[in-house]
């Protein structure tokens, strides 16, 4: 297969809008005789008219080889490895040209066969993904017509749907992903190779689908992704507990807090909230629900310990029984929901009394408390006393006038 070449007076890519440190990590690698290529989502990005999140670099150098050259380099995954190369706080995925076999259509285990720059490309998912970038004479390499794609909007996988979702069912995820994210038309035949082919992601890395659908969440783009995965039943079958509260009146509550999220990280630019927090969105309204009921047959029920544990069910019943969160992510959306009943008492008429609780997580929870603020304004005044009083808290701790708070834990069972 031959490459068309684009030049930069045809692609109009500005050399400027690069990061110069993954400019500096192709030169090192061109440097010592070896190709080196951005690759993947930073081009497409920057193709699109998008600011790319990170770059990843491919080239024909072995990990190995990528370790020798940079001092900050660490060497990761098994089931598709390649280097990690730190340059202050980025990192830049350097991985080695593969082959890959289009028509074979078994699962894939193991990515590991090394092969050409053509092979390499053919491999990847959608043909917007599959352009590198060159940056020594500012050239796109086309080896799959996704410049073309690019300009027509159009999302189209590389090689035949129903092979390429079957040797990996994360493609269907990340299909919905760049549609949801672009806008991208996808082809229709994709699309028929997706509700054909969805319980094969059952077959997937529970590790990697949950990557990905946190990473949407973090996007800006998280309500069309999950209006998309509900629309292709991959909610339902992904997420079979949660997508029964999407069923009731809470989904218009979750989508309403998402989309003032989605709307600060496009609009203002700003840093997409903790993963946890991200995850209580998505709980809070059905959180809120069980308390209520459980406060409303017995007052006297609804004590921390209790809201607690309320939080951990609900939280570890609506991962499971196939994607499962980490215990960190736990711990924190633990705290960040039961803690919302500190500043929002069940007792409406409790005075308030501002006492920071000795948990490092606490922090979480009052940002959380913000986002509600944001949609609930008659909130704001109980979030501006707490702010005051948690700064202050804050600051007698940096001076040392309070011992550290501790993490959160999971709830333990309390002793009789
Ligand atoms: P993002 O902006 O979310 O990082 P991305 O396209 O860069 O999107 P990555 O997971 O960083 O996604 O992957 C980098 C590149 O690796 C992709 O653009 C694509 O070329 C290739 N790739 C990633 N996942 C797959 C996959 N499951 N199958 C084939 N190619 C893939
Ligand atoms: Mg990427």
């Amino acid at each position: 297969m031959t490459a068309k070449k684009y030049l930069q007076t045809e692609h109009k890519i500005q050399l400027e809008d690069i990061d110069p440190d993954a400019l500096v990590v192709l030169d090192v690698l061109r440097g010592h005789g070896f190709t080196a290529y951005l690759v993947g989502g930073s081009v497409r990005d920057l193709l699109l008219g998008y600011k790319p999140k990170d770059y990843d670099i491919s080239t024909n150098a072995l990990p190995e080889q990528v370790k020798r050259l940079f001092s900050g380099c660490f060497l990761v995954g098994k089931r598709f490895r390649l280097a990690h190369v730190r340059i202050g706080k980025k990192i830049f995925e350097v991985s080695t040209f593969r082959s890959g076999d289009n028509e074979d259509d078994t699962l894939i285990h193991n990515d590991n066969e090394w092969g050409t720059e053509e092979e390499d490309v053919t491999r990847r998912d959608f043909t917007v993904n599959g352009l590198y970038y060159n940056n020594a004479d500012q050239t796109i390499i086309d080896y799959v017509g996704g410049v073309e794609d690019a300009r027509k909007n159009f999302l189209r996988c590389i090689g035949n749907p129903y092979i390429r979702f079957k040797q990996d069912p994360v493609r269907m995820i990340r299909l919905l992903k760049f549609r949801s994210r672009f806008g991208l038309t996808p082809d229709e035949e994709m699309i028929e190779a997706l509700f054909a082919l969805r319980t094969e992601i059952l077959k997937s890395s529970p590790i990697r689908i949950l990557e990905e659908l946190l990473r949407m969440l973090e996007s800006g783009s998280s309500v069309p992704f999950l209006k998309n995965l509900q629309q292709h039943g991959f909610l339902e079958t992904l997420l079979p507990n949660l997508a029964k509260y999407f069923e009731t009146p809470h989904e218009k509550e979750i989508y309403t807090f998402l989309t003032e999220v989605d709307r600060s990280i496009l609009n203002e630019d700003k840093r997409p909230p903790r993963r946890s927090i991200l995850v209580s969105i998505l709980l809070y309204p059905i959180y809120r629900e069980i308390v209520q009921d459980l406060y409303d047959s017995s007052p006297k029920k609804a004590h921390l310990g209790k809201l607690q544990e309320e939080a951990f069910k609900l939280a570890l019943n609506s991962f499971s029984p196939i994607l499962r969160i980490t215990k960190k992510i736990l711990g924190e959306v633990i705290t960040i929901l039961s803690t919302q009943y500190r500043f929002t008492p069940l007792q409406k008429k409790k005075r308030l009394i501002c006492k920071i609780p000795r948990n490092r997580d606490f922090s979480l929870a009052l940002k959380f408390f913000k986002l509600r603020t944001d949609l609930e304004p008659g909130l704001t005044d109980i979030y501006t006393e707490w702010a005051y009083y948690y700064d202050k808290h804050k600051k007698a701790e940096d001076n040392g006038k309070l011992p550290p708070t501790s993490s959160s834990r999971r709830p333990r069972r309390r002793r009789r």
